[in-house]
């Protein structure tokens, strides 16, 4: 089941990856646009959203698309010298394209979120991404508010050069394989249960999350490392693989109004979900992805190995008291 949709999500993000990867060495600051909402975006996101938008189109005509970007600020005159930039990576993925045809491709990603649906973030973690750190490619097919299948590159997860893909279809467990090729591992969440052994993640950005109080949690299960920050998805990437036991994201006090992306968590939850790990939001209910484009049912997020979910949300209770 599903078999081509995999393949050809993986073949897009694969080759999305190698194209990001190769964009962030060689970026300079003139490649980052501010948004409206003063969050950055780069030729990066638009190039990886033009490339993923244009194989699932032709692939899956039916199947709308649901992208974090949209074209607007490119289509701006004084931006006109990043679409040289974006053709130049395109042609080199064999997807040669005109200013229209990338504006088009990129607005593919502009579908309602309900029914059956792609759901793709180009660039998640772009702020990592601009600090030559971690960020991931993630796509995830949701229908009627189930994830079917969650995909996530992460070019710069070790230990392979070239990053790792992480894929999870419900049913048949949760992968990994090195981008550059190599053969699929099935991954499993840790079975560690003394906390005191455990590893902690964060958002590295500090307005992303509560940090003073996932620090304070981490005390309180007496974790010996200090929590670990860490750009994007890719922390569940390594929550699902056994490589930390607990992601960690308390809504920020400044930002409490603030709703999860669906395209923020779909593929990662999944793969963790898969590998045997437990996601829920921080109040324990399970994230709901049948809401349009926001997770407006739930609050935070909590991905583990399963064995020490409990704990944690009757921690987070507690201090909220
Ligand atoms: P991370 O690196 O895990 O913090 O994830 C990056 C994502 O955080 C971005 O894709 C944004 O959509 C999201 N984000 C932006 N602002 C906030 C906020 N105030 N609270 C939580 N997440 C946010
Ligand atoms: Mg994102």
């Amino acid at each position: 089941m599903l078999q081509k949709e995999k393949e050809i999500s993986l073949q897009a993000v694969g080759a999305a990856m190698a194209m990001a990867a190769a964009i962030q060495m060689e970026m300079t600051s003139r490649d980052t646009l501010t948004k409206t909402d003063r969050s950055p975006v780069t030729i990066a996101d638009f190039a990886v959203q033009a490339l993923i938008c244009q194989i699932l189109s032709c692939h899956f005509p039916g199947i709308p698309i649901v992208g974090e970007e949209d074209s607007l600020a490119l289509r701006k005159p004084e931006n006109r010298e990043l679409f040289a930039k974006i053709i130049h990576y395109l042609r080199k993925n064999d997807a040669p394209m005109k200013e229209k045809e990338i504006c088009d491709c990129i607005d593919l990603g502009g579908a309602e979120a309900n029914g059956t649906i792609w759901t793709l973030d180009p660039i998640d973690g772009t702020k990592g991404f601009l600090r030559g750190e971690q960020f991931a490619i993630a796509l995830a097919l949701i229908q009627n508010g189930q994830v079917r299948l969650g995909i996530l590159g992460c070019p710069n997860l070790p230990p392979a050069s070239g990053g790792t893909l992480f894929w999870a279809i419900p049913g048949q467990g949760s992968w990994k394989i090195p981008a550059r090729g190599g053969s699929a591992e099935p991954i499993r969440t840790s079975v560690k249960t003394d906390p005191r052994q455990m590893k902690f993640v964060e958002s590295y950005e500090s307005s992303h999350s509560d940090k003073d109080t996932q620090l304070e949690i981490s005390r309180l299960l007496q974790i010996a490392d200090p929590p670990e920050q860490m750009d994007s998805q890719v922390k569940y990437g390594i929550v699902a693989a056994g490589d930390a036991d607990i992601y960690l994201r308390i809504p920020h006090p400044a930002t409490l109004d603030y709703r999860e992306k669906i395209w923020d968590h779909a593929a990662g939850s999944l793969i963790v979900e898969e590998a045997g790990g437990w996601v829920s939001d921080i109040d324990g209910k399970k994230l709901d992805f049948s809401l349009g484009k926001t997770l407006r049912n739930n609050r935070g997020i909590l991905a583990s190995n399963g064995r020490i979910h409990s704990r944690v949300l009757e921690i987070i209770a507690e201090l909220a008291g």
